[in-house]
């Protein structure tokens, strides 16, 4: 019976992941299921903001509607 030695931390507070076997997105393991949803959307917004290109700076949005 080798006991882990690796310990796990959550991702958004830190604290320890007692029992790793519940709550894994991404390969990190969180304390609690909110937390682990709420690093899996920061992952997920990385991703798309790796894919993304930069949002155009000439777009301007009209101002005076359709037919000013
Ligand atoms: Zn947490």
């Amino acid at each position: 019976m080798a006991i882990q030695t690796t310990e796990k931390y959550c991702p958004i507070c830190g604290g320890d992941v007692g029992e790793p076997s519940c709550f894994k997105r991404f390969g990190e393991w969180a304390c609690s299921e909110a937390h682990a949803e709420e690093y899996a959307k920061a992952v997920r917004a990385e991703k798309l903001r790796a894919v993304a290109p930069e949002p155009r700076r000439d777009y301007r949005p009209a101002r005076r509607g359709c037919c000013g």
